[in-house]
């Protein structure tokens, strides 16, 4: 499929990749909006969360376990995990993902 995250999840374009499951990957997003800024891609294709909620309830879950990880990993524990959903909401990539972002890294030990 002609989609930029199912590139990345098959390997056909390079990424920060900090994380990754059965069902997700997670990288640095190429242009951080926040300090920490890591993406969380389910590994098969949905256009939005509406569509992986429906049709893969597991990658989901998954999405969200190793987003808070990471979170947990990168930041000191206060972070944002949202999806934009929709053209008019900032969604730019219509593959599902969620954007980790934090304000506060956690200092590097
Ligand atoms: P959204 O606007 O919610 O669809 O988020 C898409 C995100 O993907 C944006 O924050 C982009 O900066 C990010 N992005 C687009 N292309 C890449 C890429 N090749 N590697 C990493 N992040 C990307
Ligand atoms: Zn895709």
């Amino acid at each position: 499929m002609d989609c930029i995250f199912c590139k990345i999840v098959r390997g056909e374009i390079p990424t920060k990749l900090v994380g990754e499951t059965e069902h997700s990957i997670a990288f640095k997003d190429i242009a951080p909006r926040q300090p920490v800024h890591i993406l969380i891609v389910p590994k098969n294709h949905s256009r939005d969360i509406t569509e992986l909620a429906a049709k893969d309830p597991d990658a989901l879950v998954d999405l969200v376990r190793l987003g808070t990880k990471l979170a947990a990993e990168y930041s000191t524990g206060s972070f944002r995990l949202s999806f934009n959903t929709g053209a008019e909401a900032g969604q730019s990539v219509f593959h599902a993902h969620g954007h980790i972002t934090s304000t506060t890294p956690k200092p590097v030990q």
